[in-house]
């Protein structure tokens, strides 16, 4: 293990790659959101998602934001207008919230990181509502906020990250055996037991960019 003073230093730079990781995972994995989201929802997740990643990309590939928060900001909005669906205001307000988290700081350290991963798990939950169990993208992104904050001070940027994704995994897998109570999925009662949630699968993918990108 590295030693805890070994932090990173997120910097605009670095988020614009974690935010393109996010994209470029989304496109790759696109066909199978959607597989997850014909079988629970209306096969549109992989779609959704992509087309908003794209929008985002081409926002950023226009302009260079003028700091971190600027560009989480720029994400959100763009992904609030782009993302039909649940998703798109859910994921937006994530972003919005992580900017506002951050503020007008010119670099973000592990510490702010999982301050305003945490608000944006917030926003989400002040958005949808939803709950521990309730089969969506919560149930991987709270344990993945969570699982930073354990390894916040005793472990490297990468590695608190690499936890986070880790913890994020394995609350995606946890959501198959989860009967929806939230969205779409949850007007299909016991039939949405035994299918991953689409959600929860591109959180994953998020925080999977995240450890990618940001250490
Ligand atoms: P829609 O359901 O409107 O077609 P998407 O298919 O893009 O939107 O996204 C579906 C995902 O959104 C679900 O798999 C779930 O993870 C997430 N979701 C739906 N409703 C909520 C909610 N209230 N809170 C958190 N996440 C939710
Ligand atoms: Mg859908």
């Amino acid at each position: 293990m590295a030693a805890p003073d070994e932090f990173a230093v997120i910097d605009t730079a670095a988020l614009d790659r974690w935010i393109r990781a996010f994209a470029a995972a989304v496109a790759e994995n696109e066909q199978e959101l959607t597989r997850l989201d014909s079988a629970i929802g209306d096969a549109d997740h992989g779609a959704n998602m992509n087309r908003g990643l794209k929008a985002v990309v081409a926002k950023l590939d226009e302009a260079a934001p003028a700091g971190p928060g600027a560009l989480l900001k720029q994400t959100g909005m763009t992904l609030v207008s782009t993302v039909g669906g649940a998703s798109g205001p859910l994921y937006g307000t994530f972003f919005l919230r992580m900017a506002t988290a951050i503020g007008d700081a010119d670099t973000v350290d592990q510490k702010l990181f999982a301050a305003a991963l945490r608000a944006g798990v917030e926003g989400v939950v002040a958005r949808g509502k939803a709950e521990a169990g309730d089969k969506t993208m919560y149930d991987a992104l709270a344990p993945a906020v969570d699982a930073l904050d354990a390894a916040l001070g005793g472990e490297d940027t990468t590695g608190a990250l690499r936890a986070a994704a880790d913890a994020a995994a394995q609350g995606r897998d946890a959501t198959t055996p989860m009967q929806a109570r939230k969205g779409r999925a949850s007007y299909l009662g016991e039939r949405s037991v035994g299918h991953q949630d689409p959600g929860a699968t591109s959180a994953t993918l998020l925080l999977q960019a995240a450890a990618d990108t940001l250490g």
